[in-house]
């Protein structure tokens, strides 16, 4: 964990503590994943927990962003206990485009075939797809059109990092880890806005049984 933290400071990506799973001998509240994923008791105890050890541990993560070796240490370098999950702070130095895993699997296919292979790439326990994106500060944000289950993460948000710990679920994993390189805004969004796009949502989309993906990023907490 430690070694990630240290890279994602080392690439410029700003990150935070997260929760963690709790221990699960201990007395408390269970969450059972939407979509019926493995039980999952969140560290922070919280009833209304929304995104069980994916979320920031400090309700003011946004002002307390790790850019520094010395911080990182602090987080993840500890002898016993168990270590922090890490969240990536988006909106500073890349966006998240996140997706269910039937669309972000196509997403790979329709991207251009000089921006696929090197964009980086983060795949969820729970199913999502995650694309990491050059951060869209353009006075018209890019839309992406409806029924892709496609949302973007830019400031305020943040996105669980691998090798984040889910408990039961597994573990956050880069599916193409990030080497220094991210492609434009638009040229992952293209591939959500090409004609075949739609074609292709409509032919892995069963509207009898709609794919069900749980929230495991989120907005300022
Ligand atoms: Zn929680």
């Amino acid at each position: 964990m430690l070694r990630a933290a240290l890279s994602y400071v080392d690439a410029g990506w700003p990150v935070v503590p997260g929760a963690m799973p709790a221990n699960p001998r201990r007395a408390g509240r269970v969450w059972t994943l939407l979509g019926g994923g493995p039980p999952l008791e969140c560290f922070c105890g919280q009833p209304d927990c929304h995104w069980p050890a994916a979320h920031p541990l400090s309700p003011d993560w946004a002002d307390q962003h790790i850019t520094t070796h010395q911080a990182a240490t602090f987080w993840w370098d500890r002898p016993r206990g168990p270590l922090p999950n890490i969240m990536l702070c988006c909106g500073q130095a890349f966006d998240v485009w996140t997706a269910p895993g039937h669309v972000g699997s196509r997403t790979l296919d329709l991207m251009d075939a000089g921006v696929a292979p090197p964009a980086p790439v983060a795949i969820s326990p729970t199913g999502q797809w995650h694309f990491f994106a050059t951060p869209d500060r353009t006075d018209r944000p890019l839309r992406v059109p409806a029924g892709f289950g496609v949302t973007r993460l830019g400031a305020g948000c943040w996105i669980p990092a691998p090798p984040s710990d889910r408990g039961p679920a597994g573990r956050d994993r880069w599916l193409v880890p990030p080497h220094r390189w991210l492609p434009d805004a638009p040229a992952v969004a293209a591939a959500w806005s090409a004609p075949r796009a739609g074609q292709a949502a409509a032919r892995t989309v069963d509207p009898q049984s709609p794919p069900v993906t749980p929230p495991d990023h989120g907005g300022r907490r």
